[in-house]
């Protein structure tokens, strides 16, 4: 089991690093962020024992449970699931230090008072639903640089870029073009000047569509099954509205 993990990490590190030389960047331009949802605190151990650094859950519930067990091993938490208001007390108890899937801004607000509140702040990327697809967060593509200039103004958020999760497709062309449209956003935001507004990072790219998200400039890609196996729960559990 350990075994397993440690080769799927290599194989991966290997896939980004393949990825980043077919397109000319540096493999340290990207970062692997493992998504260790219904993964067993005991097997994220092993990834980070192996080396990996940078973990995200997607519910509070799951951070709580997996955090004790954690805590000793020297590591950066993210946030990639869908946020309720009413959760925003607790994640804040559990060291994540980035909220990648801000997408309004009721919840960019709430966060704002709860942070102020508590004299602290939080880095955010502003997450983009760039497929179309109903089933999956994010702000509209035509909406993003309205809230993102919104949130410029709420000190206690520092955004750092864009999050998006890629289409659904064995058609990779079409996988493309939701990457592609994160890194156009991108761009438009930067050459907006909008002060406090940091817009180095495009978290993009799981196991199934890494390389292409590499190739349209990723800095972060977020893989969790190639390197658990597959999960017993359908993503739709954790990315529809109604489930959640
Ligand atoms: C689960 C999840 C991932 C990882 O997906 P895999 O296909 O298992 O690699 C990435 N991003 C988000 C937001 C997720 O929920």
């Amino acid at each position: 089991m350990q075994d397993q993990i440690i080769s799927n990490l290599q194989n991966i590190l290997q896939r980004i690093e393949a990825a980043c030389i077919c397109s000319n960047r540096s493999p340290d331009e990207v970062r692997l962020l493992l998504a260790t949802k219904t993964v067993p605190a005991n097997r994220i151990k092993q990834a980070l024992e192996a080396g990996s650094t940078l973990i995200a859950e997607n519910k509070v519930q799951e951070l709580k449970e997996k955090y004790d067990d954690l805590k000793e091993i020297s590591h950066t938490n993210h946030f990639i699931g869908h946020l309720q208001t009413n959760k925003i007390k607790d994640i804040l108890k559990y060291d994540v230090s980035c909220i990648q899937s801000l997408d309004r801004i009721d919840l960019a607000e709430k966060l704002q008072q709860r942070l102020e509140a508590e004299g602290r702040t939080i880095e955010v990327f502003i997450q983009v639903n760039t497929s179309g697809e109903e089933s999956k967060f994010g702000v509209h593509p035509e909406k993003v640089l309205e809230l993102i200039k919104r949130v410029s103004e709420l000190n206690a958020l520092k955004i750092k870029g864009l999050m998006t999760i890629g289409l659904f497709s064995a058609e990779t062309e079409k996988v493309r073009t939701c990457f592609r449209l994160l890194k156009e956003l991108q761009q438009q935001i930067i050459s907006h000047n909008i002060p406090r507004v940091e817009m180095n990072e495009l978290s993009m790219g799981m196991s199934g569509d890494l390389e292409t998200a590499v190739e349209e400039g990723a800095t972060i890609v977020r893989v969790g099954t190639a390197i658990f196996g597959q999960r017993i729960y359908p993503d739709s559990y954790y990315w529809n509205e109604d489930k959640v």
